[in-house]
């Protein structure tokens, strides 16, 4: 084969054009939940920004775990979105062959299918429901080591993340703050369940130690020279990435849960934060690790990411439980199912609920447990924003003509609630 190095060249500069007309002039509206991490195109590696170098050595531990037919099916109908990955990914009789990056004189990764007389146990560091000794009585989630991670950081980053807006003198809407208070919230309900529970952060500060101001120069490597420009890419390297990688660090090496929990409250588009629109319609889903971009197939470390996942049954450990929470909350808050805009093609249903839906996202793809990412609420909704703004309170109050308890206790408790029923079953 001819040297690729100028074709690669070529198609990065490509692409760093487009993704720099692409890249919208204003702050995004934060619609629908929370942003995946835009890709940088970079050469020659072609990595996500800030990943590390793949180590592929890493899917050693999984040969013969899985079956042929097993690994399609989730590759096909869970983990991809169309077929770029036949590009990198060919499955065999009895094997599949991995391009581990854009060096292709550098030799596959062999994956072993399992066979029905030899198969082997899928090595993991979190409890499964199925393999879970039974629990004493009261105690559903005993044994049971659950991470809250409550969304974005709020306090003073609020505005930065994109994640405020305020309608005249009244209490502007933060979601990280929201997120916390949930959080705290819902800590001892799962204590009492059983369950030893870590918050990922407990105040309203970064757990990353960079701040904008650190990430400029890698900034200044992917976008235009435009100030404006430069200091909005180094915030979101700093919230959307840096932010959501430390998190990561400190749940796989540190915490080692079982499941974790991101809490959001969805939002659709609100235009000027300070003129922010509200809408009539509120809604939920849960996200689940999954519906990973061409795009993304076609970075080495999503791609590795995507296999370890698909490799460790996260998928189906995510999916039963995110099956009896999502049922649970939605009896309880009445919310109905969140409706994609067709079209989406990063976005995935999964069968088994209409409240279940995967994405690909920074925080579900790099926790190496499995991960619900609830996104209940429409936080700029009529009858949501009316909600947050009465605050926290026990019982029930009217608000616009309905009788509703406080929308962070009713999350917290819906969620704890769907947690015992999956756990006591
Ligand atoms: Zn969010």
């Amino acid at each position: 084969m001819r040297n690729p190095a100028p074709l690669i060249a070529t198609l990065c500069l490509g692409l760093l054009v487009v993704f720099l007309l692409l890249r919208p002039k204003t702050p995004e509206p934060p619609t629908p939940p929370a942003i995946p991490e835009k890709p940088a195109p970079k050469s020659p590696t072609a990595l996500s920004v800030l990943a590390e170098n793949p180590d592929w050595t890493t899917l050693e531990e999984y040969q013969r775990t899985i079956s042929r037919d097993d690994f399609e099916k989730l590759l096909t109908e869970i983990f991809t979105t169309d077929d770029t990955w036949r590009e990198f990914i060919l499955i065999r009789d009895e094997q599949a062959e991995i391009i581990t990056n854009s060096d292709l004189a550098e030799p596959p990764f062999v994956l072993e299918f399992a066979t029905p007389d030899n198969t082997l146990p899928t090595p993991r560091l979190w409890k499964d429901t199925a393999t879970r000794p039974i629990p004493p009585k009261g105690k559903p989630l005993s044994n049971l080591h659950i991470a809250i991670d409550p969304g974005h950081i709020g306090g003073k980053w609020a505005k930065i993340e994109e994640r405020w807006f305020q309608i005249g003198e009244e209490k502007p809407v933060t979601e990280g703050d929201m997120s916390l208070y949930v959080a705290k919230l819902l800590k001892p309900l799962l204590e009492e369940l059983g369950a030893t529970v870590t918050l990922v952060r407990s105040t309203a500060e970064p757990v990353t130690p960079l701040r904008p101001e650190n990430l400029t120069s890698l900034a200044a490597e992917n976008t235009s020279d435009d100030p404006d420009s430069l200091r909005r890419f180094a915030e979101q390297l700093f919230y959307r990435t840096a932010e959501i990688r430390a998190r990561a660090e400190l749940v796989n090496n540190t915490i080692k849960p079982d499941l974790v929990l991101c809490l959001h409250f969805n939002a659709e588009a609100w235009g000027d934060p300070n003129k922010p629109t509200l809408i009539p319609r509120t809604h939920f889903h849960i996200l689940l690790n999954g519906a990973y971009t061409p795009d993304e197939v076609r970075l080495a470390d999503q791609r590795l990411a995507l296999l370890k996942k698909l490799l460790q049954r996260t998928h189906e450990e995510e999916a039963l439980v995110g099956k009896t929470i999502a049922e649970t909350f939605a009896e309880i808050s009445k919310l109905p199912a969140y409706i994609y805009p067709p079209g989406g093609n990063n976005v995935r249903s999964v069968a088994t609920s209409p409240f279940l839906f995967a994405r690909n996202l920074l925080a579900n793809r790099l926790y190496d447990s499995p991960v619900i990412f609830m996104e209940p609420y429409v936080m700029n909704s009529t009858i949501d924003y009316a909600r947050i703004q009465a605050g926290d309170y026990e019982g029930l109050r009217e608000i616009n003509g309905q009788q509703l308890p406080s929308i962070f206790r009713e999350y917290a408790e819906a969620l704890a609630k769907g947690l015992e029923k999956h756990y006591a079953q």
